[in-house]
């Protein structure tokens, strides 16, 4: 081999400059010697391996600080490193948290197997009524950790009461704010401490990164985040958070134009033979109308879900009646996706847990992407259809 080709080649000078952001994969970053070094870490200046930090994710981390108005954000490698370096971060054996008792369901495992094998008590709770929350909490408790809307039943936290009672308790209020987004609602506005993401959903938008994100009010305690996240490697892919930057930049139009496909998606729903419920936090039949109006005001997302009668037999007929809408256990794409929580998210309850929750195996959830809301209304229509003749 050549003695030269090991070594990098400079960068071509340009008096311009691309205005797309540049896309940097490297690993490590050469010091110019051990006393710029030394200034480097001293200055917490300057990038020097890339698991503890690297321009695309902190070009992305901004861009989310932007619309979460905070600053100094940490982006993990997925919504569940985000999740866990807040965790690890900041908390420590002899903590209690409290959790909501419809979490994402890694969330619940964390709560329910991890947090306890590592000393860190927790209790679920019903989100939609605060006393039930409070009734959880301990004189150790030292974390609340909720989502605003449920998955997939799409019950509405009770925000206020669950932020005023963490504001008097000194407890620290942690908001997934993955279904809602800063469009819906915006945590840092409302007394939440720490606000975390999937930013694989509705920020990245394209189902092509799994990344997440996690910032704190508290400058200080966004580095307990962001030390924990380095430590235990969380790290985020500098092509994973180029993506997403990328994908970050329609998330506005794309989030509001999902939501109005959503809301007339809803009211067909309503309106087909065979569907026997669909929840939206738009719709004034929904359990917690007046709370979503309150809580989301005029911004009920792209997610809602619907029950069609006949079980399992019309559950299948309707996702095969329908194979250009993905059947896929994921949210927050620009297209319409489809999910069965009776098999997927929910397949470990008992058929008596999953009724208390009003899962049937005729319940399915959507996340409502871009195409045309009647042609997706047109797809919907003849797959119900199709089930009810299952
Ligand atoms: C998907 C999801 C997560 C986990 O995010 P990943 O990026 O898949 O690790 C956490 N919370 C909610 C609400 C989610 O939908």
């Amino acid at each position: 081999m050549s003695d030269s080709i090991v070594r990098r080649t400079p960068w071509p000078d340009s008096t311009s400059r691309p205005v797309v952001t540049p896309l940097q994969p490297s690993v490590v970053y050469a010091s110019e010697d051990p006393d710029g070094l030394d200034r480097q870490y001293a200055e917490g200046s300057g990038y020097t391996y890339a698991r503890e930090g690297h321009p695309n994710a902190t070009v992305l981390a901004q861009k989310i600080d932007r619309l979460e108005g905070a600053a100094g954000g940490v982006i993990a490698g997925s919504g569940m490193g985000a999740i866990g370096s807040v965790f690890l971060g900041l908390l420590q054996a002899g903590d209690h948290v409290v959790g909501g008792d419809q979490l994402y369901g890694r969330s619940l495992r964390m709560m329910t197997e991890d947090l306890p094998r590592l000393g860190i008590a927790t209790t679920l709770a019903d989100p939609t009524d605060a006393t039930r929350i409070e009734a959880a909490l301990r004189p150790e408790t030292k974390m609340i950790l909720v989502e605003v809307v449920s998955n997939p039943t799409i019950r509405i936290a009770d925000m206020a009461g669950i932020a005023q009672l963490a504001r008097d308790r000194g407890i620290l209020l942690v908001v997934d704010n993955t279904f809602t987004t800063p469009r819906g609602y915006r945590p840092f506005e409302h007394g939440a401490d720490i606000v975390v993401h999937s930013v694989t959903k509705l920020l990245a938008g394209h189902s092509d990164a799994t990344l997440g994100y996690a910032v704190a009010r508290d400058p200080a305690l966004t580095e307990g985040i962001r030390t924990a996240n380095v430590t235990w490697g969380a790290t985020p892919s500098p092509f994973d958070c180029w993506l997403a930057e990328r994908g970050l930049q329609s998330f506005e139009l794309r989030y509001d134009r999902a939501e109005a496909t959503a809301t007339k998606l809803a009211q067909a729903l309503a309106g087909m033979p065979g569907v026997t419920r669909v929840l939206h936090p738009g719709r004034p039949d929904h359990p917690d109308h007046n709370r979503a109006q309150a809580v989301l005001g005029d911004r009920p997302g792209n997610m809602l879900s619907f029950e069609v009668a006949g079980g399992r037999a019309a559950a299948n007929a309707l996702t095969r009646a329908a194979p250009d809408i993905a059947f896929a256990p994921t949210l927050g794409d620009v297209g319409t996706t489809l999910s069965h929580p009776a098999s997927s998210s929910h397949r470990g309850l008992t058929p008596e847990g999953r009724a208390a929750l009003g899962i049937s195996e005729g319940f399915f959830r959507v996340s409502v992407g871009l195409e045309d809301p009647d042609m997706l209304i047109g797809e919907f229509a003849a797959a119900v259809s199709r089930a009810q003749c299952a």
